[in-house]
């Protein structure tokens, strides 16, 4: 039995520990908030204190990216913690990322940081408008960001920002281009201490008020899907990453613009639970256990759909083909993320059938985005 202790007691852990469970790897969460070392599906507390989990722990990794910097450190200092330090530090900071983007040669928005009214003046004419500006820290799900559009905007969106930042002394702001896109796509992908890697075919993302409502498993992307194996492998070496890594993109006109990186599982590489050969769960286990990466290649057309703010969907959707409901074990709460669903279907045409019988079974107000 291996054990891995996983920083974070969310679905991401959860669906760690039962991807682990068949490969004889025993996964502990802690809870950065209670400060709890928990089983990852009960939530029941298993060993007292962090410093005993990282004892007892062989494998130390996490699932999200906004962990307090001194737990990050005394995980590091172990000599177990996978990925390290530094590359959880880069997805949790924008002005780290932006600057690891930079070192590693990959395209990304232009972005200044920005400390006072002036500054955001200053950059609006130098990059131009509109822009969007982003909290340096604990940003997700669009939250913590502001669009500026027009220049007499400026005294407003500033008022509103100086606000935020009287809170918390330690951020600061990235104004950042608006990128006209055509659609969003990320990359996920293993990398182990060898410095190999298995990466997954792109994934097309649609978001709803900055929260992800569906991923669509790519086929066959050709030169797209080369741009962003390049800029994976280029992020993930200078990281000295390992572990399962996430990528989020621009697509302009064919061409890829990194937009955030993720040191951890994502939430749009959910699909490979059902439509790879290994999910992204297992091949993060496996890169972190030191065991062979597994395959990533797509074995069904296969589309993610989150499901947010609701607790039940209708049994039909269960008695559809191909159509698998994850739970996460959460407390009902308008918004949140309370499970998805994966759909598969054999074919591209025949999964376009199948979503659009869900469509008819769910709501659109919960469910928005279902039809292909
Ligand atoms: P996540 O939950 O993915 O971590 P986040 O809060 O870190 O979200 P971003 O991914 O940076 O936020 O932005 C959320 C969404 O806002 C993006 O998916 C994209 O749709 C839009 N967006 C962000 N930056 C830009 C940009 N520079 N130009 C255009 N749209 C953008
Ligand atoms: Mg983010
Ligand atoms: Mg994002």
């Amino acid at each position: 039995m291996k054990k891995v202790l996983v920083l974070g007691a969310g679905q991401l852990a959860r669906m760690m520990a039962l991807a682990g469970a068949p490969l004889n790897i025993e996964v502990m969460a802690y809870d950065v908030n209670s400060g709890q070392v928990v089983h990852p599906l009960t939530l029941a507390p298993v060993l007292s204190g962090l410093d005993n989990a990282i004892d007892y722990a062989e494998v130390i990794t996490a699932e999200f990216e906004h962990v307090p910097h001194d737990v990050l450190d005394s995980c590091e200092a172990s000599g177990k913690l996978k990925p390290n330090a530094a590359a959880i530090k880069a997805g949790g900071d924008r002005r780290i990322e932006k600057a690891l983007l930079d070192q590693a040669g990959v395209a990304n928005a232009r972005y200044q940081l920005i400390h006072s009214e002036s500054d955001l003046a200053l950059a609006a004419e130098t990059i131009g408008l509109p822009l969007v500006l982003k909290s340096a820290l604990g940003g997700y799900d669009g939250k913590g960001q502001w669009r500026l559009k027009t220049m007499d905007q400026i005294p407003a969106i500033w008022q509103d920002i100086a606000g935020f930042l009287s809170n918390a002394p330690e951020q600061s702001i990235v104004a950042e281009a608006f990128v006209p896109f055509q659609r969003e796509v990320s990359m996920i992908g293993a990398r182990n201490a060898a410095g190999e890697t298995a990466i997954y075919p792109l994934t097309e993302n649609v978001h709803t008020a900055g929260v992800l409502s569906r991923s669509l498993a790519l086929e066959e992307q050709g030169d797209l899907q080369q741009q962003a194996e390049r800029m994976f492998n280029a992020v993930a070496a200078t990281l000295d990453y390992v572990g399962v890594l996430a990528i989020e993109f621009f697509d302009v006109n064919g061409q890829l613009l990194v937009n955030e990186i993720a040191p951890r599982v994502h939430n749009s590489g959910h699909w490979t639970q059902q439509g790879a050969d290994t999910c992204q769960f297992e091949n993060h286990l496996r890169a972190v256990c030191e065991l062979p990466l597994g395959s990533t290649a797509q074995i069904r057309s296969t589309v993610m759909i989150n499901i947010l703010g609701e607790d039940t969907v209708p049994k039909a959707v269960l008695a559809q083909p191909g159509c698998h409901v994850h739970w996460y074990g959460k407390e009902k709460r308008p918004g949140r993320k309370m499970g998805h669903m994966n759909v598969t279907a054999a074919s591209h045409t025949e999964l376009v059938q199948t979503l659009d019988h869900l469509a008819q079974l769910l709501s659109e107000n919960s469910f928005p985005v279902v039809r292909l």
